[in-house]
């Protein structure tokens, strides 16, 4: 049996408060459903804050299993849902596609050797729900037969979406150029009803960061929401290696004293080495302005429950049934969030 990290006593919005927030990185265009299901109850158990899915009724529904999951093993509070949008094209929300039959048998297929998703199976084409859009297969193909394609969800379905999962926080990706466009996705978020706790804005660095996030700032106090910066260091970079973790935490240091009030959140890049930078550059805190308040971990900590996932697939069972897995399950992703010592 394990316990539940003592992090997780504190809620969400605590958390926030004291800057000591983690919040969990699903895929905002990842649709495996029983991974999701499983990586949800686990992070949830290890203490996460907030669990940032794809925009989908049935992955959320995933998701809402898999906490109710960490619940029943002594779980005191719930983590956020949070349901990631966008305001335009973004890398987060596509998905590969190419048809096999217009491969050449020989093809030695470097397009599934580069998947970190195991979404190109040898007998071909891209299994759509494991696809999360990392491009790495599109640049791969010698021929240029893989093509990407949009899962944007236009204003109607995000309306109706949020009417049927009623999640407690929604993420916005962004960039600078959609101060319109943004505007019109709180308009959805408005028109659907839903209440939520946290509306968070992600942005990557680019010409105009700081005054873009300030126009949305002012658009943001017209709702009332409370919100989060995320800062994206990397994104869609698999999260490996301390480089990625450096060049994150130095997007921070460039931009943060140029940023409308609120919270700061790292994103993209975010690896076990995250905690250790942050500490070192003196960017951690609970203070309202331009500290760190918390970090975002998706594929590195996808990566660290990668072995305990694939013996329970070879058992033929989900992860939440196999007991004598979660002990390192949880272990490894406490360490990666610095719940535990060492
Ligand atoms: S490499 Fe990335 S974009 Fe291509 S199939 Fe795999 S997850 Fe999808
Ligand atoms: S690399 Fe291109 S040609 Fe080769 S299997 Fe993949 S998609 Fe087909």
């Amino acid at each position: 049996m394990t316990s539940p990290a003592p992090e997780s006593s504190l809620a969400p919005a605590e958390a926030l408060a004291q800057g000591r927030w983690i919040k969990w990185i699903g895929g905002a265009s990842n649709h495996d459903l029983a991974a999701l299901e499983d990586l949800a109850a686990l992070a949830s158990l290890a203490g996460a804050h907030c669990l940032d899915v794809a925009a989908d009724a049935a992955v959320a529904a995933a998701v809402r299993r898999g906490i109710a999951w960490s619940r029943e093993q002594g779980l005191t509070r719930d983590p956020w849902l949070m349901l990631s949008l966008s305001d335009g094209e973004d890398p987060h929300f596509r998905k590969a596609f190419f048809d096999p039959l217009e491969c050449p048998p020989d093809c030695p297929r470097p397009c599934a050797r580069v998947c970190p998703a195991r979404a190109i199976p040898a007998s071909g084409g891209v299994i759509d729900e494991r696809c999360y859009g990392c491009g790495r297969c599109l640049v791969a193909c010698p021929l240029g037969l893989i093509e990407e394609r949009s899962q944007r969800l236009d204003g109607n379905a995000v309306q109706l979406l949020l009417q049927q999962v009623r999640p407690d926080a929604i993420e916005i990706h962004t960039s600078p150029g959609r101060g319109q466009a943004f505007r019109q996705r709180l308009k959805d978020i408005t028109a659907s009803g839903v209440v939520v706790q946290r509306i968070s804005v992600s942005c990557g660095e680019s010409n105009g960061l700081a005054s873009h996030l300030w126009d949305l700032h002012s658009a943001l106090e017209v709702t009332g929401w409370p919100w989060l910066w995320q800062l994206d260091g990397r994104p869609m970079s698999g999260d490996v290696g301390s480089g990625m973790a450096q060049a994150a935490v130095a997007l921070v240091q460039r931009w943060r004293g140029r940023l409308p009030p609120g919270p700061l959140q790292l994103a993209g890049g975010t690896n076990a080495d995250s905690r250790r930078r942050l500490n070192r550059a003196a960017l951690e805190g609970s203070a309202p302005f331009g500290s760190v308040v918390g970090i975002a971990y998706g594929g590195s900590a996808r990566k660290l429950l990668q072995p305990q996932l694939e013996q329970a697939e070879r058992r033929g069972m989900p992860l939440r049934q196999c007991a004598d897995l979660w002990p390192s399950a949880l272990e490894a992703l406490q360490r990666l969030w610095r719940l535990q010592n060492g």
